[in-house]
């Protein structure tokens, strides 16, 4: 994992903790949305479709500081919208580093190149791109022509400036492999640390719905992306979860491991969902009907089925690790990274039939996109019956 030893260590050190002490729910990231304005319509984003009295509301520096002490997460990921539009946060960064939180500071890096003055270089602080492919793939998941470019330019700023810098990219449906392939390269050029890798989560609210991966179709791409891995790629994750993303591990979602704190409070029960706030941390893990979510759970909820997002599983494989049978898992997924891929004929053929870049899709703005709730999710519910769910696979716990 390429991280400085000093984050390692004080992640390995807080899990053991967590472990010897038998503490079931544990955070391992806090992820923190101090707001949901942002300057940039994404057409996959599930935050900023609020009425404007929500987007402009903000979480103070006091409460974010007093959730992330109250939370003890040693990793703390500012998201958004866009952080850097908030008008405390750097007060925020700064005070949790004082409280020795490693940041990944969520950005769009729009605002990143002029903001960089307002910050110091700090083993703790990692500002985390969010790029989404190559120039035209990026440009166009986000939509705006000309971000890939400002990205770029703030990336290699900051690298130049001594920042931590690392990326976050979401893939759809119409990600092509070998260009997503190429963009790691690129990435590795202009000296970014490590790469985060999602497939996009189908938020209900998200305003473009057939772009979004189903479970079979997930690990069908990320074994054709990172089959071969390079030698030079650096990704951001353990190589157990790199594994559940080419299907090689087959993980439970552990939703508390990523407790979300926004302007509404500790949001239930994970990053992507939404069914209810409490005012507490303490209150968000005693309260939660925790069963309900993920795929082997009592009455598994439908929204969980496709959902593979490092936010609901990478704690499920950092926790692994800590046992004898998972430290068998990591060392076989890390000696296997680099394997070459072998897809089936289904697989093969499911990824074939996929829209893989060529300009196939078009952002919401579009006026041939459905605008209203009802025709949203009657085009949410069609790719998702398009979407292979498997639910008689027997998930690894999160205990
Ligand atoms: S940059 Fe992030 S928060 Fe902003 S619209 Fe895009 S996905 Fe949403
Ligand atoms: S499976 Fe995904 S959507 Fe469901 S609780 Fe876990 S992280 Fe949330």
């Amino acid at each position: 994992m390429p991280v400085p030893v000093s984050q390692a260590a004080t992640v390995a050190s807080y899990v053991l903790k967590q472990k010897l002490s038998g503490r079931k729910h544990y955070p391992l990231v806090m992820m923190l949305e101090p707001l949901f304005r942002c300057n940039l319509a994404c057409e996959g984003c599930g935050k900023i479709q609020f009425p404007d009295h929500i987007l402009k509301k903000r979480v103070s520096a006091e409460k974010a500081l007093a959730a992330a002490e109250e939370c003890g997460a040693p990793m703390v990921s500012i998201a958004g919208g866009e952080p850097l539009i908030h008008p405390e946060i750097q007060e925020i960064v700064e005070g949790l580093i004082k409280q020795g939180r490693y940041i990944y500071f969520c950005t769009n890096a729009l605002l990143l190149e002029r903001a960089l003055k307002k910050f110091k270089p700090n083993k703790q602080l990692s500002f985390s791109v969010h790029m989404d492919g190559l120039k035209e793939e990026h440009d166009q998941s986000v939509c705006r022509d000309g971000t890939y470019e400002i990205a770029l330019s703030a990336i290699r700023k900051a690298v130049d400036m001594g920042f931590r810098v690392t990326t976050n990219t979401t893939l759809f449906n119409t990600a092509n492999p070998e260009r997503v392939r190429q963009f790691f390269d690129e990435m590795m050029e202009v000296g970014v640390e490590g790469m985060m890798l999602s497939p996009g989560y189908a938020y209900e609210k998200a305003p473009k719905q057939d772009i979004f991966l189903g479970r079979t179709l997930t690990k069908a791409l990320f074994k054709k992306i990172l089959g071969d891995a390079k030698k030079g790629w650096r990704f951001n994750h353990s190589a157990s979860f790199m594994a559940f993303l080419r299907g090689d591990i087959n993980y439970e979602c552990t939703p508390w491991g990523n407790p979300t704190y926004n302007v509404f409070g500790w949001q239930k029960p994970c990053y992507l969902l939404a069914d209810g706030y409490v005012k507490t941390f303490k209150e968000l893990i005693d309260t939660t009907e925790w069963e309900k979510y993920g795929r082997a759970g009592k009455g598994t909820d439908e929204r969980c089925l496709n959902c593979m997002v490092h936010c609901g599983h990478e704690a499920t494989a950092v926790n692994d690790t800590f046992s004898p049978m998972g430290l068998v898992r990591f060392l076989k997924a890390a000696g296997n990274f680099r394997r070459t891929a072998v897809l089936s004929a289904e697989e093969e053929e499911l990824l074939a039939s996929q829209p893989a870049y060529e300009g196939a899709h078009s952002c919401a703005s579009s006026s041939s996109e459905p605008s209203g709730r009802d025709e949203l999710m009657e085009a949410m519910a069609s790719s998702r019956g398009q979407s292979e769910v498997k639910t008689g696979e027997e998930p690894i716990s999160r205990n």
